[in-house]
């Protein structure tokens, strides 16, 4: 029996089987490159889900997690720790925001906005005002709260009934969202591109729309740019593209490329609707994730890693395009950076599996989309090596 084998029969003894996962047991990356128990390599086009946006070498990165094991990785929201205020302060900056509220996930992220939201509106002396209007095909996330306001019924209905008050209209039909609007509605919450729902970037009538509308009914606009921000389609974030800025932005996935973190940043003014004891959490801001999280943002820095994006990211999607015209299977491309979608008419998981047994890792999007999501210092060199390995597969 091969390592691989051995171990994932072992861990499949014990684990819930929540997920089908494949039959890969990872040990360690290099670059952007992954390597099993057993030796073999893999092409990373899938970041561990858009997370590891500085792949796998990243030597400074690493010596700043060390350097705070060492000092603690834990001291609990009593205390400020320096990671902290470093952090807080990294993220604010690159999202031009006053206030962050640090917690461990993208589903806390999103959680943490929604009671936000519903406070914020109470504040303004508005009792009555706790809807909030979600798109279909959108994800925040798997929580009872962020779960209510993802779009994907099958995701929802087992679990009914989820919290009240959520209508979902249609992503790019400004018209479905303002057939919804009414006194009672606190918060729009929509991504700038679409992650898990097939990656469908939004239009700039649709964001600009959305703003128009938050701003005319003191409706809060928050921004998921959980998949899609932290610099994955070109900009620090994918809002930055329209010419809109919404007044919560929830992030997680790469902010700390792989320390598990999530975080949603606001203005002063609204982050008053929040006061000691209306929410917490006892890991969220811990110096181990805070430490991870201002460490990555000065290796974006460093490295001008959206410029790097831009140009690997503008060579990938034509080379995509180009292996659209050789394929008829291939129905469309689309995405912004270092998120890309192409739809296929052939079963996508069969493609993500065969594209692995070749040394690729590639992921699926909605039902028929597959996602390239790779590191953020991907070369063009890995785009080539990536659509050769394709052709095969599709061949
Ligand atoms: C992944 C994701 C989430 C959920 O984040 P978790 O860290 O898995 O809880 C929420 N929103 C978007 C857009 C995501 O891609």
């Amino acid at each position: 029996m091969s390592k691989n084998e051995e171990y994932q029969k072992e861990a499949e003894t014990h684990l819930l089987h929540a997920y089908n996962r494949y039959p890969v047991v990872m040990d360690h990356g290099e670059g952007v490159y992954l390597y099993d128990v057993d030796g073999n390599k893999y092409l990373d086009f899938g970041a561990g889900i858009a997370v590891s946006a500085l792949g796998y070498s990243n030597e400074e990165f690493k010596k700043a997690l060390k350097d705070q094991i060492d000092k603690g990785i834990h001291f609990s929201n009593f205390f400020y720790s320096q990671a902290l205020k470093d952090a807080a302060k990294a993220i604010c900056k690159i999202t031009d925001m006053e206030k962050v509220f640090l917690a461990n996930s993208g589903t806390e992220a999103n959680e943490g906005a929604l009671k936000l939201a519903r406070k914020y509106a109470r504040m303004k002396g508005k009792e009555d005002c706790y809807e909030v209007i979600s798109m279909n095909k959108a994800f925040h996330g798997r929580s009872m709260g962020a779960l209510s306001v993802t779009g994907t019924k099958k995701y929802r209905e087992p679990f009914e009934p989820l919290i009240r008050g959520v209508k979902f209209a249609t992503f790019n039909d400004l018209e479905s969202v303002k057939a919804l609007v009414s006194s009672k509605t606190c918060a729009i919450i929509l991504e700038a591109v679409q992650g898990e729902g097939g990656i469908y970037p939004a239009t700039k009538e649709f964001m600009e729309g959305i703003r128009k509308i938050c701003d005319e009914k003191d409706i809060l606009m928050i921004c998921d740019e959980i998949q899609c921000g932290m610099g994955r389609c070109g900009t620090m974030f994918a809002f930055e593209q329209f010419d809109i800025r919404p007044d919560v932005i929830t992030m997680a996935k790469g902010v700390g490329n792989g320390a598990t973190v999530g975080c949603f940043a606001t203005s002063a003014e609204i982050a008053k609707a929040l006061e000691p004891g209306d929410h917490g959490t006892t890991f969220g801001g811990n110096p181990l994730a805070c430490r991870a999280v201002a460490e990555t943002i000065h290796q974006f820095h460093k490295w001008n890693l959206i410029s790097h994006v831009n140009e690997v990211g503008t060579y990938m999607k034509e080379q995509l395009l180009t292996l659209k015209e050789s394929y008829d299977c291939i129905t469309d491309v689309r995405g912004m950076g270092l998120m890309l979608g192409m739809e296929v008419t052939i079963p996508v998981g069969d493609i993500c599996k065969k594209a692995l047994e070749e040394g690729l890792i590639v992921l699926s999007a909605g039902h028929n989309v597959v996602r390239f999501v790779p590191p953020l210092i991907l070369e063009k060199k890995h785009v080539d090596e990536m659509i050769r390995i394709m052709k095969k597969v599709l061949g």
